[in-house]
């Protein structure tokens, strides 16, 4: 059987990220989501073992100490981590597996699988992203502050890191979509 494709979904908060890992794993043959584990809180909408597995800081630091953790982030002061075992697993099983992660764990997958497909989300301009993290309301306002201050580090870490194979601008959800798929489908 062939081995899956480990794909990973990069990009600040608000440019469509998630948008387009549903329209992936609907469009994408045998293809899975990644579910991380995190200490941040719960967000309307956030499903616990589905969006995330939510743990606490001592629980995430023993699975880290263990080698449980493909990469792991810090973001805005709570923990990220790709729990290996389900991805190794999946990949072994001809599956594709797709990885919603930030720059630094995309760096660590770069560097730990060189095989894999990383692209990263641009937002068309800076304004769309700052509307689009007012227009989702699931943060407060000093949070959409931090998230916009963020994503100006992450782009430039991005650029300059080269750990991204591709950059997509999300301006039009469907035509991003088709774009990511023509770059997996052409990727060996
Ligand atoms: P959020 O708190 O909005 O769900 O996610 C914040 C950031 O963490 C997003 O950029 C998201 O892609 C990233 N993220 C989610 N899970 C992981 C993970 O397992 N590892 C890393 N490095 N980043 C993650």
């Amino acid at each position: 059987m062939a081995t899956g494709k480990l794909i990973v979904i990069s990009g600040p908060s608000g440019t469509g990220k998630t948008s387009i890992c549903n329209e992936l794993l609907k469009r994408l043959p045998h293809a899975r989501w990644s579910v991380s584990c995190t200490t941040r809180p719960m967000r309307p909408g956030d499903v616990d073992g589905q969006t995330y597995h939510f743990v606490d800081p001592d629980e995430f630091l023993k699975l880290k100490d263990r080698g449980e953790f493909l990469e792991t982030a810090e973001y805005l002061g709570h923990l990220y981590g790709t729990p290996l075992g389900p991805a190794r697993q999946a990949l072994a099983q001809g599956e594709n597996i797709i990885l919603e992660i930030e720059v630094q764990g995309g760096k660590q997958v770069a560097d730990k699988l060189p095989e894999s497909i990383r692209i990263f989300v641009l937002p068309p301009t800076m304004e769309t992203l700052k509307a689009r993290l007012a227009g989702r309301k699931t943060e407060s306002e000093q949070q959409q502050v931090k998230r916009l201050a963020e994503a100006d580090g992450e782009i430039g870490f991005a650029r300059d890191s080269g750990c991204y194979q591709h950059f997509v601008t999300n301006d039009d959800l469907n035509t991003t979509v088709k774009e990511i798929l023509d770059i997996i489908s052409l990727s060996q």
